[in-house]
């Protein structure tokens, strides 16, 4: 399986929490190892409370933490940065693919966006709930779209052959994105019909992620799952299905958002409840759509190729 948003970064900046195994953690690397996930995607979130000049150096800070603590120590974790990375995996090894959530630690320098391409960054989230220089966030008020700097951003992503992620957008920035990206995702957002929360895709934008062959990461928030104080998994298969329903099957895959929530899916408290979706949509789905959405869709549409 393969899934497209974790903090775990985040936490491991935060606090000193062992990365090879800590009750704190909803993902750490022994969770990983006895979970289905083979690719993990792991996100650089710098809080908006980190002042700005220093936003930076904190998204580096996380990056060095991905490649000292993950990386480095564990031959057997690859750093997947192409297509061809994920197809060269040997079977006793797992991926990780670093990730920005949002885009205010670049402040409006776009040299410091091709600094953290160069470090491996593969998916690039405009915003988080801060509206930026490049976005509107969902959270704002003004609904402002891309900017002239947000425009020059996904022209770099474009010729970098790198995911644009449009959770946490503005819905103008959503389709200013859809215009202008060629690579698109929403890496952590549920259907809207099925739970009416901001964060998650009206049916217009699940049609314009279906006319762009974007890629949608089913997320385990459960705010975003259900309106009610226990949310099951049943609950967030409703989403897959409603998914499927509006002809979404080649656009489905993962987006835990492991980490960075704090309430959990009962069955979904850690990394392991992956085991849980399996044996779930293993059941319920054909052997297709099932290979699709834990992993064969992801693949198929990774940007870069080498
Ligand atoms: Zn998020």
């Amino acid at each position: 399986m393969i899934d497209a948003h974790c903090d775990l970064l985040y936490q491991l900046w935060l606090h000193n929490y062992d990365v090879n195994f800590s009750d704190n953690l909803q993902f750490d690397l022994t969770k990983w190892r006895n979970s289905p996930v083979k690719i993990q995607a792991f996100s650089t979130f710098v809080p908006d409370n980190v002042p700005a000049n220093q936003q930076f150096n904190v998204a580096l800070k996380m990056v060095e933490i991905f490649y000292e603590k993950i990386i480095y120590p564990n031959p057997d974790i690859i750093p997947i940065q192409s297509k061809s990375d994920i197809e060269n995996l040997e079977e006793n090894q797992l991926g990780a693919i670093l990730t920005l959530e949002g885009c205010h630690p670049i402040g409006n320098d776009i040299n410091k966006l091709i600094r953290l391409i160069d470090e491996g960054v593969r998916i690039v989230g405009l915003t988080w709930n801060n509206s930026n220089a490049v976005a509107d966030s969902i959270t704002s008020h003004n609904n402002k779209g891309v900017s002239r700097f947000g425009e020059d951003v996904i022209q770099l992503l474009n010729e970098e052959m790198i995911w644009t992620d449009v959770s946490h957008l503005s819905v103008q920035g959503f389709y200013d994105v859809i215009e202008q990206a060629d690579h698109v995702i929403a890496s952590h957002s549920n259907a809207a019909h099925i739970c009416p929360h901001p964060r998650n895709l009206t049916d217009h934008q699940i049609k314009s992620i279906i006319d762009r062959d974007g890629l949608i990461g089913v997320t385990f928030v459960p705010e975003f799952t259900k309106e009610a104080d226990i949310v099951t998994i049943p609950d967030l298969i409703r989403h897959i299905d409603y998914f499927i329903e509006m002809g979404a099957s080649d656009q489905l895959c993962f987006g835990s958002d492991f980490d960075g929530i704090t309430n959990t899916i009962v069955g979904l408290e850690n990394v392991l409840g992956f085991h849980r979706i399996k044996s779930y949509l293993t059941e319920h789905y054909s052997k297709s759509i099932v290979e699709k959405i834990t992993r064969q869709n992801f693949i198929n549409k990774f940007p870069r190729i080498k």
